[in-house]
C-alpha cells in the first residue's frame, strides 16, 4: 500500500473511500473534499453511493436516475473515483449501515473509511445504528482548515473518545482533515436555477449541460 495516514495498518491489501449523499445535485463542494481524502489516505477508490430514500431528510427533487447519471459524469475523468448504485438498487430507506455490511460483503480484503462533512458529523450520534458503522469503518470528518470541531455534546464526546491523529485500526477511529472547502450547498444551486440563475463554476460543465438538456430544477 502506498505512504499514507493509513500505512500503520496491517493485514489490509486496501483502503476504499465511500462518500454518500443525496447529491441533487452534485457540486464542487462534494468533489474537491473527496479527492483530498483519496489523496491524504492513499485510498484506492473513492466510491459515490447516491442515498435513495434519506433516513434523516426529506426526500431528494430529482430521480435517483439522474441524480445517478449527474454524479457519473462530474467524475468520470477521476480514476480513482466510481459511482456506486447499491443504495438506490436496494430501494427502502438507505441506513449507511447497510451499506458498509454489503461493501465488506464484496470487498472483504479492504478496510472502508466513510468521509462526511463536519456538518453531517454534528448529527451523526443521531444516525441509525452508528455504533454499527463505526464497527465497520472508519470515519473522516472534513471541514475547512482552521474551522473548530463541533461543540455539540455528542458529536463532541463521540470524537473526543475515537478521535486519532492517525488511523491505525481498520474500523472504529475518526479522523479530522482539513481539507479545501468550498461554500456551495445543492440548496444554493437548487435555488439559484429555480429563479434561472446558471449554476456554471459551482458544479461540472457536464453537470450544468446535463441539468440544461433535462431542464432540471427550473421551474415548471
Ligand atoms: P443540500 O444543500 O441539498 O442539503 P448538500 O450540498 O449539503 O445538499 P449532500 O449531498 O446532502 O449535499 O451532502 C452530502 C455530504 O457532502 C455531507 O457529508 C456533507 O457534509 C458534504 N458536503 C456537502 N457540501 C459540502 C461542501 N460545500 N464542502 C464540504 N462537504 C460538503
Amino acid at each position: 500500500m502506498p505512504e499514507s495516514i493509513y500505512q500503520k495498518i496491517g493485514q489490509v491489501e486496501r483502503v476504499i473511500g465511500i462518500n454518500g449523499g443525496t447529491f441533487d445535485p452534485v457540486h464542487f463542494g462534494h468533489l474537491r473534499p473527496a479527492l483530498e481524502v483519496t489523496e491524504a489516505l492513499a485510498l484506492s477508490q473513492m466510491r459515490f453511493v447516491p442515498v435513495y430514500q434519506p433516513v434523516h431528510r426529506g426526500q431528494p427533487g430529482q430521480s435517483a436516475q439522474h441524480r445517478c447519471r449527474m454524479v457519473e459524469l462530474a467524475i468520470e475523468r477521476q480514476p480513482l473515483f466510481c459511482l456506486d448504485r447499491r443504495e438506490v438498487d436496494r430501494g427502502g430507506p438507505s441506513y449507511m449501515v447497510d451499506t458498509l455490511a454489503s461493501l465488506k460483503t464484496d470487498f472483504a480484503d479492504a478496510a472502508l473509511v466513510l468521509m462526511m462533512g463536519m456538518d453531517a458529523f454534528a448529527h451523526f450520534p443521531h444516525w441509525h445504528d452508528w455504533q454499527g458503522i463505526l464497527a465497520l469503518a472508519n470515519l473522516v470528518v472534513t471541514h475547512r482548515p482552521g474551522q473548530t470541531l463541533p461543540e455539540d455534546g455528542e458529536a463532541e464526546a463521540l470524537l473526543e473518545a475515537r478521535q486519532v491523529d492517525c488511523l491505525t485500526q481498520p474500523q472504529g477511529q475518526i479522523l479530522d482533515l482539513g481539507v479545501t472547502q468550498l461554500a456551495i450547498s445543492a440548496t444554493q444551486i437548487r435555488q439559484g436555477l429555480s429563479a434561472h440563475h446558471a449554476p456554471d463554476f459551482l458544479l461540472p460543465e457536464r453537470v450544468a449541460d446535463y441539468i440544461q438538456t433535462h431542464q432540471l430544477y427550473y421551474p415548471s
